[in-house]
């Protein structure tokens, strides 16, 4: 499917670049995925379903600690998770990709980028 780009699409892309391109969880042989093509696990990815939530805690990072936010805004409602975000093995053993990766998810969020008229996205790959 291709969409028209916009600011957020671009950092999509940006984080496929940059953090699904060394994700522990990436489908073999798609390291050399672009920006523009999502992964079939992206569906189902802590950073892509939560990425509006994550791009307003990037927003307020000031005025709560990102951490806080994630575990109150995000991690309260997964499935993996007990005591209200608290407590989460998928946390404890570094088997999620957002809580391994959130600080860049956050810094590429964080940044405003020139808008690229040529980015369209084309999903899933795999
Ligand atoms: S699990 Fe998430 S971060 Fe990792 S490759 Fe898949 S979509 Fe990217």
């Amino acid at each position: 499917m291709i969409r028209a780009p916009d600011a957020m699409l671009q950092q999509k892309h940006a984080i496929r670049r940059s953090v699904c391109a060394a994700c522990f969880m990436r489908p073999v042989g798609s390291d050399w995925f672009p920006g523009e093509i999502a992964r079939c696990c992206e569906g189902t990815c802590p950073i892509f379903t939560n990425l509006h939530i994550l791009k307003q805690v990037a927003a307020r990072r000031a005025a709560e600690p990102a951490q806080q936010q994630i575990t109150r805004r995000i991690c309260a409602t997964c499935a993996h998770a007990t005591a209200g975000g608290a407590s989460c093995h998928r946390r404890d053993y570094q088997s999620c990709p957002l809580s391994l990766y959130q600080d860049r998810v956050l810094e590429l969020l964080s940044e405003d980028r020139p808008l690229d008229r040529r980015e369209t996205t084309i999903e899933p790959a795999c």
